[in-house]
């Protein structure tokens, strides 16, 4: 019997993309969705394990930016890489060129393993690529004020108040952020209340994903 031909390829799995600026929340709603048994790709996790010790991507950083940006152990040293790209447009283009295409690859190998009834594709740079909205189902966006992400990324990290405002000045702007959402979640309030709307938000999809043609 033939093989029916469709735009989706089989190893399609409705794939809700998850993006909001730093210190939003995304992590945090990740896991929410995560206990409801829901598969979590996340972008940063593999750039992180690319730039770990004896990442794959570590051979190609230091060929392009020399030892300095590399620590003893052999992982990546992101405070320096983190002030060079800021301070040099075209190193951060380096950085992506090598960076960007290994960590598609992983997430679209990770997103064919997926076993679950959606999956959720965490990444912060989501809207800044065609790619990456082209492979979404639905764009899922944590909003807050920026007062309240530079509270938040101070409270947990290194990173002064005037680094964390030049990182949210660098990123997509929140209104094209919110312009671009299928769907929004405010986490401006208490951790209860930001549970009980990923909880109605994972029905939604769960209902959303088991549509035959769901992709608006
Ligand atoms: P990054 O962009 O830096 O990866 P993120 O968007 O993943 O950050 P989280 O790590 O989830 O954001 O949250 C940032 C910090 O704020 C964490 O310490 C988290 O525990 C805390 N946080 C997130 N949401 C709330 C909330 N509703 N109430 C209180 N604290 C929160």
């Amino acid at each position: 019997m033939p093989v029916r031909q469709t735009e989706t390829p089989r190893s399609h799995i409705f794939t809700v993309g998850l993006t909001g600026g730093i210190g939003s929340g995304k992590t945090t709603v990740a896991q929410g969705f995560a206990a409801h048994g829901i598969r979590i790709i996340d972008a940063d996790e593999i750039s992180h394990a690319l730039t770990a010790p004896g990442g794959s991507a570590m051979p190609a950083i230091v060929t392009t930016f020399g030892t300095t940006m590399q620590q003893a152990n052999g992982a990546l040293d992101r405070v320096a890489m983190r002030r060079l790209v800021f301070s040099d447009p075209g190193a951060r283009q380096r950085l992506e060129a090598i960076l960007h295409p290994m960590i598609r690859s992983e997430c679209v190998a990770q997103l064919e393993r997926a076993d679950s009834p959606y999956a959720m594709l965490v990444v912060p740079l989501l809207l800044e690529s065609e790619a990456w909205r082209a492979r979404c189902d639905r764009i899922l966006v944590v909003d807050c004020p920026p007062e309240l992400q530079v509270k938040r990324v101070m409270a947990r990290s290194a990173l002064t108040a005037t680094e964390a405002h030049q990182i949210i000045a660098a990123q997509i702007s929140r209104a094209q952020r919110l312009a671009a959402a299928t769907e929004v979640i405010d986490n401006t309030g208490s951790l209860s209340a930001l549970h009980t709307r990923i909880d109605a938000l994972h029905q939604h999809y769960l209902l959303e994903s088991a549509k035959p043609f769901s992709k608006s």
